[in-house]
């Protein structure tokens, strides 16, 4: 049995769609599902007001919120996008999914320059001239997966060495990078549990811990125990990027190991925020599939995550492919102007959201994409274990850096730029209160 339900709210999100729409089904003979299918859903809200008369409500689970945009839903609206709908998301002052995918459209082009000036103005409101430092520590090059696109796939046919550090060879790597100023680090593995553990993880976190105040991991995806152990042994934020949403090109892209399994991973930083990981960092691989619908589902997955984990700050990257393994064309390139499109238009919709930018980019365009929302950028990163305490070693990297600065010269460059770099990206203080 189906039946559809408006409800109205005096939430001020709501007030300027005239409510939201609630669809209700049976699933069960006597059990009542609701499914609020909305963007900005203030679900405490809604659910307070519906037990009223419904027995049980349960908030969608991502994948079913994935389901309610699919492709042609997210083309079809792009195709009946009008400069007008740009100018009213434009003039809005808090955004929807609709007006996202207006602000993505090529309608938008024109208005680039008018969104970037708001992207800049929110982004100094929110965030003020403060840019946060960070360097990645690569513990491991082994990997059990096959990505296409990465230089450490299993069957990239690297023949550099595959080193996973000792515990020894990982306080030397984070001893060099104190010794440049960092507070804030990331500790990155391949792959594969079966070298590097979350037991070997979480020791790396707790050796990190001494000379950093803020540790933060990009590996493979785990389960709530383990985050639950990584956060124990001082884990503050998970970096994790669902790469594409499209399951047929995850599919295609991730042949093996671990990652292959596309549901898992979906759900994924939701484990880590709910076992006590406070910093979430997502992203799509740009390069992978049509950015335009990716990047809609990516703001679904933040808006989602905001909800479900609201003690967990929620940041978004910005990854894009540039050096890929000999043989592997990159399937949907992106271009700076587009670049700076996504990144302007998700800052107009998530004015609260941190933004990270990684060596990846050449230093130009880092340097030129600074006001539009970047909060948090790497620098001096070296992408082989090892890197920093024995460059001379060259074990195999992931990719190639674009940005070779040095962390001396980003942060003169910060300075002249009228930004006040700061080496550790948030106060302890604000999450242990
Ligand atoms: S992207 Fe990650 S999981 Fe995939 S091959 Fe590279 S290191 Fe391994």
């Amino acid at each position: 049995m189906y039946g559809k339900l408006i409800v109205e709210t005096t939430h001020r999100r709501f007030t300027a769609r005239q409510g939201c729409r609630v669809y209700i089904y049976q699933a069960l003979p006597d059990l009542i599902h609701l499914i609020l299918l909305t963007f900005y859903a203030p679900h405490q809200t809604l659910a307070a007001a519906l037990t009223y008369s419904c027995p049980q409500v349960f908030i969608m689970s991502f994948i079913d919120t994935l389901h309610s945009w699919p492709r042609e839903r997210i083309t079809a609206l792009y195709e009946a996008m009008t400069p007008e709908q740009v100018q009213s998301a434009l003039a809005r002052e808090h955004r929807d999914i609709t007006d996202l995918i207006a602000l993505f459209s090529p309608r938008a082009l024109p208005f680039l320059e008018k969104m970037a000036e708001e992207a800049q103005r929110i982004t100094r409101r929110q965030f003020g001239r403060v840019i946060s430092l960070y360097a990645p520590i690569y513990l491991s090059n082994v990997c059990a997966a096959n990505c296409v696109y990465c230089g450490f796939s299993a069957c990239s046919g690297a023949s550099e060495t595959r080193v996973t550090l000792s515990e020894e060879a990982i306080a030397d790597e984070c001893e060099a990078l104190a010794r440049m100023g960092y507070q804030s680090v990331l500790l990155l593995t391949g792959d594969a549990p079966a070298v590097a553990s979350p037991e070997y993880i979480a020791s790396a976190c707790a050796i990190a811990r001494r000379w950093f105040a803020s540790v933060a991991v990009e590996v493979y995806s785990m389960g709530a125990s383990d985050y639950a152990l990584l956060c124990q042994n001082g884990l503050d934020g998970v970096t994790l990027y669902m790469e594409t949403y499209d399951e047929a090109t995850y599919a295609a892209m991730h042949r093996a190991g671990k990652k292959k399994d596309y549901m898992y991973r979906l759900d994924t930083l939701e484990r880590a925020g709910k076992a006590g990981v406070r910093r979430l960092s997502t992203g799509i691989l740009l390069g992978l599939f049509d950015w335009r619908i990716d990047a809609v589902w990516l703001a679904l997955h933040v808006r989602h995550l905001q909800k479900q984990c609201w003690q967990s700050a929620v940041s978004i990257s910005f990854p894009r492919l540039r050096h890929v393994p000999g043989g592997f064309a990159i399937p949907a390139p992106m271009t700076d102007a587009e670049l700076v499109q996504m990144m302007v238009a998700l800052r107009l919709v998530f004015p609260e959201a941190g933004f990270n930018l990684s060596t990846r980019e050449p230093a130009a365009l880092r340097d030129r994409l600074l006001p539009f929302g970047v909060t948090s950028i790497s620098a001096g990163s070296s992408t082989r274990p090892g890197g920093y305490a024995r460059p001379e070693d060259h074990n195999l990297a992931q990719f190639e850096i674009e940005d070779a600065r040095t962390p001396a010269e980003v942060v003169d460059m910060l300075i002249k730029a009228g930004y006040d770099p700061v080496w550790k990206d948030f106060d302890q203080a604000f999450f242990e209160s």
